[in-house]
C-alpha cells in the first residue's frame, strides 16, 4: 500500500496577530487582546493539560503583584482553578543582623503579593480563551518563518503555515522566535540554580513571607493556602545538585534548619526541580510586524518574584498600544510599547543583580554594610514605604 503524501496547504491563513507560546505571558496577552478589534491566533505545541480536583501541587509557584492579579481579574483570567495565598508581610533577613520587614497594614495596602501555581494560572487564562470566537487556539511546533514586508509568515511542523500583520514571541528564554529574526540578547549566568519544592508546616505561616541571604545563596519561602509552603533556594550549581539528590525527609531537615525552624518542622510534598538562573535581555524587542514579551525578551533573578511580573507588565502595555485597531504591526505604537517598559525592566535587572552580587561578597566590610543598609531601610519609613510601594505595581 502506497503512503498518502504529505498534505499541502497552498493557502495560509491571515490573522491580524499570532502569538508564539502558550504560557503565563502569551496567554495573558492573548486573553487581554481577546474582545479587541483584532483576530489573534495562539500558537502553543504543548497546552495546558485539563487539571483535576487533586491537590497535586505544581513546582512552579510565583509571587504576583497585587496590580498584575488586579489586572488579570480585570480580563477574566484570575478565578477558579487558580489557589492563591495573599501574602500580608514579608521577613527578611540579612546574613548577619540586617533585617528588613515590609507589612501590608503598615503601606496601607490590603497585601504586598500574591501567591500561586503556574499550572493553574495558566489553565485558568486558557479558559478565557477556549471557544472564544475572535481567538484560535493552535497546538503545533512552529518550523520557520518568512519575513515579508507588512506580513510575516509562520510555518507550523504539521504543514500549515499562517501569516500576521503583528508576529509576538512569547515562548519563553530560550525564544525560537528570537532566534529566527536574528535578535542577539545579552546574557549573564548568575551561577546560581533555582532550586525549588513545595513542603507542609508544622506552624502556621499567617500569610508571612520569609527570605534569607545565605553564604550559599538566597532561600525563600513563599506561602500557600493552609500550613504549606513553596521554598526557592538559589544556591550555586554544585550545593544545588546536592539538595535535589537528598531523600525527602533530608531535604525538609535542611530546608527546616536554614530558615531558623521559624515555621516549625517542614514535610517535602513535592519533589525538588532545578532551574538555571541567568539574566537576558534581548537587543531589540520590536521590529515592524515583530515584538517580543515576557522571558523572550528579558529574564531576572527570582530573589525578587519578579520575572513574570515583568512580562505581565509588558501583555497589559502591548494590549493596551494595540485597543486602539488599525495595523498592529505598525512599527510606532511598538516602539512606543518597547520605551515605556525598558525603564522597568533594567531598573529590575540592576537591582536584582546587584543584591545577588552584593551578598556574595564575603568580605567584612560587605557584610557591614549591606546588613546595615538593610536596618537602616526597615527603620525608616518613607523608605520602607516606598519599596513596598514599588513592588505591588
Ligand atoms: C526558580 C524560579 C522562580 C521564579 N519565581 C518567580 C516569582 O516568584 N515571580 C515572578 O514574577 N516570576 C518568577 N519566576 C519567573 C517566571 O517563571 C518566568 O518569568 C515566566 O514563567 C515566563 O513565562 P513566559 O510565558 O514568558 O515563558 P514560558 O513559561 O517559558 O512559556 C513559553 C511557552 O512557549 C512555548 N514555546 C516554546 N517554543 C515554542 C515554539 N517554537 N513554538 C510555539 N510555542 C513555543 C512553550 O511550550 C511554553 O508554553 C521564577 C523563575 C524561576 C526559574
Amino acid at each position: 500500500m502506497r503512503t498518502p503524501p504529505p498534505k499541502l496547504h497552498l493557502v495560509s491563513e491571515h490573522f491580524d496577530i499570532v502569538i508564539l507560546g502558550g504560557g503565563l505571558n502569551g496567554a495573558a496577552l492573548a486573553s487581554a487582546l481577546r474582545n479587541g478589534p483584532h483576530s489573534i491566533a495562539l500558537v502553543e505545541p504543548h497546552p495546558p493539560a485539563p487539571l483535576g480536583p487533586d491537590t497535586i501541587w505544581d513546582s512552579r509557584i510565583y509571587a504576583y503583584s497585587p496590580g498584575n492579579v488586579e489586572w488579570l481579574q480585570s480580563i477574566g483570567g484570575w478565578g477558579d482553578p487558580v489557589r492563591a495565598q495573599a501574602v500580608y508581610a514579608m521577613r527578611i533577613h540579612g546574613d548577619n543582623t540586617g533585617r528588613l520587614t515590609f507589612d501590608a497594614i503598615d503601606a496601607g495596602l490590603p497585601e504586598l503579593a500574591w501567591i500561586a501555581e503556574n499550572n493553574r494560572l495558566q489553565t485558568a487564562l486558557w479558559q478565557t480563551l477556549r471557544g472564544h470566537p475572535n481567538v484560535r487556539l493552535i497546538q503545533a511546533p512552529a518550523s520557520a518563518v518568512t519575513w515579508n514586508p507588512g506580513r510575516h509568515q509562520l510555518h507550523l511542523q504539521d504543514g500549515r503555515s499562517l501569516t500576521a500583520d503583528l508576529l509576538i514571541g512569547a515562548d519563553g528564554a530560550q525564544s525560537w522566535l528570537r532566534t529566527q529574526a536574528g535578535i542577539g540578547f545579552d546574557e549573564e549566568d548568575y551561577q546560581h540554580i533555582g532550586v525549588v519544592a513545595n513542603f507542609t508546616t508544622e506552624k502556621p505561616h499567617r500569610g508571612s513571607a520569609f527570605q534569607w541571604f545565605r553564604p550559599d545563596g538566597v532561600l525563600a519561602y513563599l506561602p500557600l493556602p493552609g500550613n504549606r509552603i513553596s521554598m526557592v533556594w538559589s544556591t550555586p550549581p554544585q550545593h544545588a545538585a546536592e539538595l535535589r539528590a537528598l531523600p525527602a525527609e533530608e531535604l525538609a531537615r535542611r530546608v527546616t534548619e536554614a530558615g531558623a525552624g521559624t515555621l516549625g518542622d517542614l514535610r517535602c510534598i513535592t519533589p525538588a526541580a532545578g532551574f538555571p538562573l541567568k539574566r537576558r535581555r534581548a537587543h531589540e524587542w520590536v521590529r515592524p510586524g515583530l515584538a517580543l514579551i515576557g522571558d523572550a525578551a528579558h529574564t531576572v533573578h527570582p530573589l525578587a518574584g519578579q520575572g513574570v511580573n515583568l512580562g505581565f507588565r509588558d501583555s497589559r502595555l502591548l494590549a493596551e498600544a494595540l485597543a486602539g485597531g488599525g495595523n498592529a504591526g505598525e512599527i510606532g505604537r511598538l516602539t512606543a510599547y518597547a520605551a515605556r517598559r525598558m525603564e522597568d525592566v533594567a531598573s529590575m535587572q540592576f537591582t536584582t543583580g546587584g543584591l545577588k552580587k552584593l551578598f556574595a561578597r564575603d568580605d567584612g566590610l560587605s557584610q557591614a554594610l549591606r546588613n546595615w543598609g538593610m536596618s537602616f531601610a526597615n527603620q525608616i519609613q518613607p523608605i520602607n514605604q516606598a519599596l513596598t510601594r514599588h513592588a505591588v505595581l
